[in-house]
């Protein structure tokens, strides 16, 4: 390996610890040694600190220690004539880099300046986490990108952006270059970053990309259920990252006219050593010395002066990773990396619905004849005869037909015109059925995008998605107001009748349930059963959303499990479904009750919707969805709960679940149902409220909906009790759940 590098890695080590050990003494000076340390929302403590030292840091004195530990990885700077022959010190270097990183970006949110800060986002939090996780598990994202530095032109960090957007690359950004940083230039050329955009701001100091390690590090611990604590652990969770997340650092632009003073190359030496303890291999634009194979990573660390135009796909194979190019013939450029997109009003050429206009999509199954492939119409106005910033109605309709088609797909197929919609780069599209709101930037409309595009996407994606499935797909698209009006009394009925299809549908009347295993590429031993009644926990996969997937490729990872011999009927157990987890757990399962959160419940993953925990003292249950942050009566955070729930592990008391299952008849039926619901919080509980009163009215306990306290009642079981003994909650009265 290179000298060069060695000794600048280790010298940008020093200065970082130095700079760690000046901010400590400030905060213990200023605030003192018990002045709490907490990184926002998140039950990991300081990541890097639980990973490489098991220590669970809570307040300034703690990190004295973090401090000692970082300064005994420091070697002494090699001088000039002594050669490195191996890797060790640098790899030490770098972790002693990431620990000094970790004192100074969680100091700052004790000493400021606030690392959240115009475009800087700072740490991010675990409910952030497990979202944009599934997107790894599921191959939406096939990797990161941290990038540290800058572009010589705003052009080129655009360029450079949208490929890797295109490409569902997520992408850190921290540290500058001679003051300037990609991040800056992104925003002056108003591209939207934020997690939506998988385009993340960390901070602009090279201290904020140990966030991207300490998203990998929670990763690891979140989904692959690697407790941390010793050294074994922290080599479980490198190795994790270097097999499962596909992630790169990618180091831009040293301009030569830049004083060297300026460049605090020896830091991102230093922390570029600490990613490759990860396995994260280093790729830049600009001459470094290289470092080539040995140890931890099979693939070289370090490659470099590679040209701008060339270096999303160097990095791609350099690191393996699965890429999906799309090809749907539109004028704007399309992929995942567009789908949480904003259209401002300001931004905007035209919209559809919302508040403003009548508008929905409907899918429909026709007969091959009826069909003919590719057709796409516009009925009404076409964009160019339209006003800027004026609001029209729209009715997309899509017409599919396919031999293996089945009228139970439709709405599965519905369902993802969302996603294909979104994915175009300056397209808005929100909701489903007859609540779409769809906007068309300006700059979408001046590179030609149409409203025939929206056909376009559908077709494309239809055929590319549903191959197995769709032979022929059709789609129109009304602007004209009369049309638009007549047709959605139609769709309105057809989307009511499919409600009550999938609504009516019990778990009894089926033979065979669906597995997933989805998220087996994060956690390998969890594995979804998925009910008519009980659907995944992400909330994402019901059982006719499973029949589909499994149609359309039954090598994928959903299949149909036949459910055999019911063991008990009440708690949810059958014969064949427990030899199938058995296996499919690799033998870390034997059982589980689907419809029990106290008896060997279901095991979750990290990416449930919503948490349902036993409330010993008020003898019932809560549950808290993920958008909650504030505490919840059983004096824990949805995150702390997340954190310890996740994983694949089984914990009596505890279950992950998707909101739907909240008014589902079978919901927890082993321990009474509904009627144990004493909690939840009130966002959940009001998005959930219209099915949970019919369900509630079925059990004959129409007045149970109101007697469940939110956190605007009680935070805590003292509370909550009283709370619940005023107004006569009945599962007071039930018999003991334990
Ligand atoms: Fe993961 Fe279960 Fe959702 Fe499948 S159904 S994606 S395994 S949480
Ligand atoms: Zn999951």
């Amino acid at each position: 390996m290179s000298k060069i590098i060695a000794t600048a890695a280790i010298r940008g080590a020093h200065k970082i610890v130095a700079q760690a050990e000046k901010d400590l003494g400030k905060a213990i000076k200023e605030k003192g040694k018990d002045t709490p340390i907490k990184y926002p929302n998140t039950a990991y403590y300081l990541p890097i600190m639980l990973l490489f030292l098991g220590q669970k840091v809570e307040k300034a004195g703690d990190l004295e220690e973090s401090l000692q530990e970082a300064k005994k990885l420091l070697r002494d700077i090699p001088s000039d004539e002594m050669w490195l022959p191996y890797l060790g010190d640098t790899l030490d270097s770098g972790v002693a880099t990431l620990i000094a990183e970790e004192i100074i970006e969680s100091l700052k949110y004790v000493n400021g300046p606030n690392p959240v800060d115009g475009i800087w986002l700072g740490y991010t939090d675990d409910s952030v986490l497990r979202m944009q996780g599934i997107k790894l598990v599921d191959g939406r994202m096939p990797g990161f990108v941290a990038i540290a530095g800058c572009t010589e032109t705003n052009e080129e960090a655009v360029k450079l952006i949208r490929g890797l957007q295109e490409r569902n690359i997520l992408v850190f950004m921290a540290g500058h270059c001679g003051g300037r940083a990609i991040a800056e230039q992104l925003a002056e050329e108003r591209i939207e970053m934020n997690w939506d955009t998988f385009l993340v701001p960390y901070g602009k100091e090279i201290t904020a990309a140990v966030h991207a390690l300490n998203f990998a590090t929670r990763s690891a611990m979140t989904f692959g259920g690697v407790e941390p604590g010793d050294m074994k652990a922290a080599r479980e969770i490198l190795m994790y990252n270097k097999g499962r997340v596909h992630a790169f650092v990618m180091a831009l632009g040293v301009d030569p006219g830049i004083p060297e003073d300026q460049l605090i190359i020896d830091e991102k030496y230093a922390t570029a050593a600490g990613a490759i303890n990860f396995g994260f291999p280093v790729i830049s634009d600009v001459n470094l010395p290289e470092i080539l194979p040995t140890g931890i990573c099979t693939y070289e660390h370090v490659i470099s002066g590679i040209k701008l135009d060339d270096i999303i796909n160097r990095a791609i194979e350099l690191r393996g990773l699965t890429i999906k190019l799309e090809k749907v013939p539109i004028p704007v450029p399309f992929g995942a990396g567009f789908e949480g997109e904003r259209v401002r009003k300001e931004d905007m050429y035209v919209q559809f619905g919302g508040k403003y206009t009548d508008a929905f999509e409907f899918l429909r199954m026709k007969p091959m004849d009826e069909v003919e492939d590719g057709k796409i119409e516009v009925i009404g106005q076409e964009i160019d005869e339209m006003k800027e910033g004026e609001a029209y109605p729209l009715a997309i309709v899509v017409d599919v037909a396919g031999r293996e088609f089945q009228e139970d797909f439709e709405s599965v197929l519905e369902r993802r015109i969302h996603e294909f919609i979104s994915c175009a780069n300056g397209i808005f599209h929100m909701g489903q059925r007859a609540i779409i709101w769809v906007r068309i930037s300006k700059e979408a409309q001046s590179k030609g995008f149409k409203v025939k595009d929206f056909g376009e996407i559908l077709v494309a994606k239809m055929h590319e998605e549903f191959r197995r499935i769709v032979d022929r797909v059709q789609v129109r698209l009304y602007t004209d107001e009369k049309e638009v009006k007549k047709l959605i009394e139609g769709a309105r009925k057809v989307y009511g009748h499919r409600d009550d299809m999938i609504g009516g549908m019990t778990d009894e009347d089926v033979e065979d349930y669906y597995s997933c295993t989805l998220c087996q590429s994060y956690a390998p031993s969890h594995v979804c059963i998925v009910t008519p009644q009980r659907l995944g926990l992400c909330g994402a996969y019901t059982w006719l959303d499973c029949k589909a997937s499994y149609k359309i490729d039954a090598h994928g990872p959903n299949e149909p499990v036949a459910k055999g011999e019911c063991i008990d009927p009440v708690k949810g157990q059958w014969k064949n479904i427990n030899d199938y987890i058995e296996v499919k757990s690799n033998g870390n399962l034997k059982k589980f009750n689907a419809y029990s959160i106290m008896e060997e419940p279901m095991t979750s993953c990290g990416c449930f919707e919503c948490i349902a925990a036993v409330v010993p003292e008020a003898n019932g249950i809560m549950i808290v969805d993920r958008d909650f942050t504030g505490m919840s009566p059983i004096g824990m955070t949805f995150s702390t709960l997340a954190g310890q729930i996740g994983g694949g592990i089984q914990m009596p008391g505890f279950t992950g679940i998707g909101r739907l299952y909240i008014s589902s008849p079978k919901f927890i039926s082993a321990e009474g149902g509904q009627k144990r619901i004493v909690w939840m919080s009130k966002q959940l509980k009001e998005e959930v409220g219209d099915r949970l009163k019919a369900q509630l009215e079925q059990m004959g306990l129409a007045d149970l909906y109101d007697k469940i306290a939110t956190e605007e009642d009680a935070e805590e079981p003292e509370k909550l009790v009283e709370y619940l003994q005023s107004i006569g909650h009945p599962a007071l009265e039930m018999e003991s759940i334990f």
